[in-house]
């Protein structure tokens, strides 16, 4: 049977100890100073993250159930991925069970040997280092940098070698990579760039698109990403070849010759057409819903930086963010740490979370990158918070927010 991995964190060390976020606090609700009846809300704890289902989510279901259409065939899929790719900039969409599964599936396609090598960044969430493993290919770490948070691109340079095959860049938290440099040295090696764009629907980079800016791109339309399938994901390429591989292989490679009769080992990993009417009731309102968390981010940031020791989300020039997450730094001048903050939040009912734990501390990845450090990703673990981040929140959430995080500020300062 399995046994988890032993690393934990007592065995990092006083130093690596320090940057793992504690447990999640408890959330309380508490609600004063803002009407209850401003906020607007079903329940009073404000989530750090929640689907907004405003559209013809229901009417699309309601079509499924009545044409008796519900499982992987039906027209709500196509629909879905020629509206999304549309959206994406490239020609073909292959819709998928979620986001994990569309990293493996682009991945599968490749006929990937065991020291061939893919690189990625330590700063991700896991899906993108297991979906490597999965295929059993040697993932490679990057660190950040400490302007956008995403993989630093100048460091690239020294990690590609003739076994690289694949660049996974991520763009985090909805501000894409600098991809043209990226390219540029892809391009060079002929290595293929895989863009992890689950947290980047509709983020834009030199006004072209994320998802379409490399080989490939991979979304994932989980209930907390910009638009929801509820569980989905979907591949956006320019690539027909591609396309048709992985829309194959999503089907457990079944063949054109005849039926029952496979040439390669595929899998089950067809969305349905359930799954599909909520994504096309979604990508309907994707503008809005960008638009809505761009005006929220400009906001939080507008009332964040006047307080010390906030470090608000980044905006590179050329770079459109779609701020999956509102994400800050919380650095010594506050006064507190960044998870005596979250506590503090948590008691006046505001749900946060902490960044990613990197790759190389993981413990089930520990041993794999024993010894190498990547200082920005840790620094971003140890002082990163991302703020409730829904398309639904609007002014008087985020102005309830600040305050409170200005109330923790002086709390601090008092002591
Ligand atoms: C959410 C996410 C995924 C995984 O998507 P799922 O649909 O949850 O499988 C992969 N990569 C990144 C960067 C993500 O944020």
């Amino acid at each position: 049977m399995l046994q988890p991995s032993k690393i934990i964190v007592d065995d990092l060390g006083d130093e690596l100890a320090q940057i793992i976020p504690g447990k999640d606090p408890e959330l309380s609700v508490t609600i004063k100073r803002i009407p209850v009846s401003q906020l607007d809300l079903s329940s009073r704890i404000i989530p750090v993250c929640e689907p907004t289902l405003g559209g013809r989510e229901a009417e699309y279901l309601m079509d499924c159930v009545e044409s008796n259409w519900i499982s992987s065939a039906g027209k709500y899929i196509p629909q879905f991925e020629q509206r999304f790719a549309a959206e994406a900039g490239v020609k073909y969409g292959v819709a998928c069970l979620n986001g994990t599964i569309a990293i493996h599936l682009a991945l599968a396609a490749l006929d990937l040997q065991p020291d061939d090598e893919v690189i990625l960044p330590t700063f991700t969430m896991i899906a993108t280092i297991n979906a490597v493993t999965y295929v059993g290919a040697k993932p490679v770490l990057i660190d950040s940098e400490p302007n956008t948070w995403n993989m630093d691109v100048n460091q690239l340079a020294d990690k590609i070698t003739p076994r690289t095959k694949v660049i996974i860049p991520v763009h985090t938290y909805g501000h894409p990579v600098d991809m043209d440099p990226l390219m540029e040295l892809a391009n060079q090696h002929g290595i293929l760039v895989f863009e992890d764009a689950a947290e980047a629907h509709g983020a834009e980079y030199k006004g072209r698109r994320a998802g379409g800016l490399g080989h490939a791109g991979m979304f994932s339309f989980y209930a907390n990403k910009i638009i929801t399938t509820g569980e989905g994901g979907i591949i956006t390429t320019n690539d027909e070849k591609l396309a048709q591989l992985t829309e194959n292989l999503r089907d457990h490679a079944f063949s054109d010759e005849r039926h029952f009769w496979h040439q390669y080992v595929g899998f089950n990993y067809r969305m349905t057409n359930l799954q599909a009417a909520v994504g096309l009731a979604q990508v309907e309102q994707m503008p809005t819903f960008i638009e809505n968390r761009r005006q929220n981010a400009a906001l939080y940031s507008r009332l964040l930086s006047e307080i010390p020791g906030i470090i608000t989300p980044p905006e590179a020039e050329h770079v459109k963010n779609v701020f999956w997450m509102y994400s800050i730094l919380v650095n010594d001048e506050f006064g507190m740490t960044r998870d005596e903050l979250r506590a503090f939040l948590a008691k006046h009912g505001i749900e946060t979370r902490t960044f990613f734990i990197p790759m190389h501390l993981q413990p089930i990845y520990y041993k794999t990158f024993a010894g190498e450090r990547y200082p920005v990703s840790e620094m971003l673990c140890k002082r990163g918070l991302y703020l409730p981040s829904a398309s639904s929140l609007n002014e008087h959430h985020i102005r309830y927010i600040v305050d409170m995080v200005q109330q923790a500020h002086h709390e601090a300062m008092k002591e």
